[in-house]
This record gives C-alpha cells, structure tokens and sequence, in this order.
C-alpha cells in the first residue's frame, strides 16, 4: 500500500511557478531528473523551442465620453501597438458575429470588446482587419486584491489568421464601458516576441518479454504563471514518478516511457514535440496513460478514455474491479495525452478534481492536497497499468474510433481551419 507521502513531499517541492521556457521550469525539470537518478534509473532531457513573449509596456484607458483606466492584461504574442499607443473607436460586439458587427466592414479604427474569444470570433476580427480587440474576464465583483487576470498567449492556430494587439479586460471594466457608452480609448502595447527552450523529461523501465510494444506515461511538470501549480500538475508529475519507483525494481513485460512534458499549458508544445520528433517510438506506443490533476482531499476521481468502447467498458471494469469509484467518461482530454490519441494512441487519463478548488489562479496551492489520495490514485494506476502492460495480447486495439478522430479534429481546430492532418 502506499500513503502517498512521497508523492506529497515531491508535490511539495515542486510547488512554484514553473512557466515553460524559464529557468524555473528548468528547475522543476532538475529535481525530478534527480528523482529518477535517486530511483536507480536514468533519464534524458529533450529539448524543443516555444514561442515567447515579454512585455515592455501596457495600458489602457478610457477617454471619451469620460476618463476611466482600465484594469487589462494582453495577449501574448498579439503583436504591438505604435510607441505611445493608438487611439481606438469603442465597439462592444457582445459574441463577435457577422449579426454584431452588421455595418462595420472595416474594423481598422477600431478597438472591439467580446465576451469569448474563440476561433470564429477571431478569425472575423482578422477578416475586418481590426485595430485591437478586447475580452471580458472574470465577473463583475473581481478586483486586483482577489484575483489575478491569468496571463496567456494567442493558440498557434490564430496567429496563423493573422496578429491583431488583444487584450483580457476586467468584467467590473468591461460593464462600466458598455453601460456608460465609451466611445474612445486608447491603448498601449509594446512586447518582445521570441523564442525560449522548453524540455520534456524521458526515462524508460525497458520491458521483460523484448516485445518493441511500450506504454507512455505522461504528466506536464511546467505551470501557468499564477499559483504554486500544485495541484495542477505538480500532483501528475509526482504521480508518475511514484509509478516510476514502483515499476523500476519489478519491470513488466511491455516497456515504460516516462514523459514529463513541458510547457503543457502554452498549448501542448511538449507531447507535440514529442510526437512529431519521434515517429518510431509513437509508432511501437500501444497505450498512453496520462496524468493531469490528482491528490485533492475532496473529489471524485476522473477517468477519462480517448479510445473505443472496449477501452470504455475495459476502464470501467477494472475501476470496479478495484473498487475505485471515478466518472468515466469518452472524450478528449485537455492534456498531454491528446497529441498521442491524435497519433492513434489510445489513451486513459487518471484524474481526481473538486469544484472546492481552482486551477490556473493563485488558489492552487498545496491545501486542497493529501497525500492519502495521492496513494490512493497510484495504487489503483499501478493495478491499471501492470494489467496491460503484463497482458499477453493488447486488451484492446491501436485504433481510434470516428468519433474521437471527429473530437480531435474539432479539438485541435482543425474542423475549422480545414487543414490537412
Ligand atoms: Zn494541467
């Protein structure tokens, strides 16, 4: 049995901001290479460029009809502004479809406030060449003293639209701007746009029967760049670790690949990277568990399949097998093991969440942990996966079902860029 405690400390010493790209991350990366070395085993960095950005100078403010600062936070990697700013004509265009922009075909002096940015909004954005645009965030009774506006950075398949200046307002900002009918602003954005070096952390258990079939872990050791990133993920890469130090001295017949990801949270770029740089071993990859949010005292437990209904029946019955009670659901997980589904890489990620705490805020820090349910969760994984990675056969197929494949296109934005997979 374990009680998790290992895990726990590891948790605990993993416990600040770990963006990707920075020499935090690469401390992070550090301490749990010295886990695996401490393990018995050997790991190995590889290393992948991300996107990066930097900001020189911000700000926003209303100036007509009335004078109001505005509490903002830009968008990475959305360009910049003319030194000393730009002023903007207010448009409020509430979900940004051609029906709120009707008349204004040409949104070049503009600066439009939405509620959502998703991918049609930003692509008729791009399409009617606006001079900036704006995002509601957060509700309406936030203030700078309670939350924080989480920075973050334009997903790849935007940039590939085009580069508009972009900026997260505050919803007690963004209602006072609607309700008093601005009319003007002005904004300031001047950013460094680059790269940075990420790194994902490999380490293998070979498996017993020389059978070139292996089984991926993964879990992002990386954080956003508020919180401690606690709970999401110091708790998966501990998890993994503890499941490295169970498999290391009583290998099963399939071999383990360890992966702790990095930059996860910019979009995926280290399971990305992973697959793309390494078509032989995704090639000889039959299964992926992946690890993302565990450990909180309060639950329930999430098992979430990206596979067929086998896979679907076969995690159900083993979590009763087992007595873990967890929601099971198909779907696409959010993490790093989608890029391995996407490969055809059927997955299984192992969570456990409470809606009594939050990630990707200054609240995610060690309290909502236990170490209890972090043994819990590795006892049950380690029963999970010792079962198909000691099965004679593969229980189930290498094979991604349509409508996961469907998922994923939708997923990754392909449904609606129309690219070529
Ligand atoms: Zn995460």
């Amino acid at each position: 049995m374990s009680d998790g405690k290992y895990q726990y400390e590891l948790v605990k010493n993993l416990s600040f901001v770990r963006f990707g790209g920075t020499d935090d991350e690469r401390r992070a990366g550090d301490i749990l290479m010295s886990e695996v070395e401490k393990a018995g085993g050997s790991g190995r960095f590889m290393e992948f460029s991300i996107p990066a950005w930097e900001f020189k100078s911000y700000s926003a403010r209303v100036t007509e009809p009335f004078e109001r600062s505005l509490d903002v936070e830009p968008y990475g990697l959305s360009g910049q502004l003319p030194e000393g700013g730009s002023d903007f004509k207010f448009l409020y265009a509430e979900r940004c479809t051609p029906e709120d922009l009707c008349g204004y075909d040409d949104l070049s002096g503009f600066a439009v406030l939405i509620n959502q940015l998703d991918y049609d909004a930003y692509k008729l954005l791009c399409e009617r060449h606006a001079g900036a645009f704006l995002v509601v965030y957060g509700k309406y009774y936030d203030t700078p003293d309670t939350t924080d506006i989480l920075p973050r950075s334009l997903r790849p398949e935007f940039l590939k639209l085009g580069k508009i200046p972009g900026f997260m307002v505050r919803a007690s900002d963004a209602t006072e701007m609607v309700r008093l009918k601005a009319e003007k602003i002005h904004l300031e954005l001047r950013q460094w746009e680059g790269e940075h070096v990420s790194r994902n952390l490999i380490a293998e258990i070979p498996g017993t029967s020389g059978s070139p079939e292996t089984i991926v872990l993964t879990a992002h050791y990386d954080s956003v760049l508020v919180g401690t990133g606690s709970w999401d993920n110091a708790t998966g890469a501990a998890a993994i670790m503890a499941l490295y130090r169970d498999f290391i001295n009583n290998p099963p017949a399939r071999t383990l690949r360890f992966i702790w990801c990095g930059s996860e949270e910019q979009g995926l770029f280290g399971s990305h990277a992973y697959v793309r740089d390494n078509p032989q071993e995704v090639e000889n990859t039959v299964f992926c568990f992946n690890f993302d949010m565990n450990g909180t005292v309060l639950g329930p437990n999430r098992i979430t399949v990206t596979g067929n209904e086998a896979l679907l029946s076969m995690a159900s019955q083993i979590s009763r097998e087992l007595g873990f009670s967890a929601n099971i659901s198909q779907r696409v997980h959010s993490s790093d093991s989608a890029p391995f589904a996407d490969a055809g890489v059927p997955a299984v990620g192992i969570s456990r969440g409470t809606t009594s705490a939050e990630i990707h805020s200054r609240h995610d820090v060690l309290y909502p942990l236990c170490p209890e349910q972090m043994g819990a969760l590795e006892e049950f994984a380690a029963a999970f996966i010792g079962r198909i990675a000691n099965a004679v056969f593969m229980p189930v197929d290498r094979v991604m079902p349509e409508n996961m494949k469907k998922e994923l296109d939708k997923y990754f934005l392909r449904d609606k860029a129309g690219d070529e997979k």
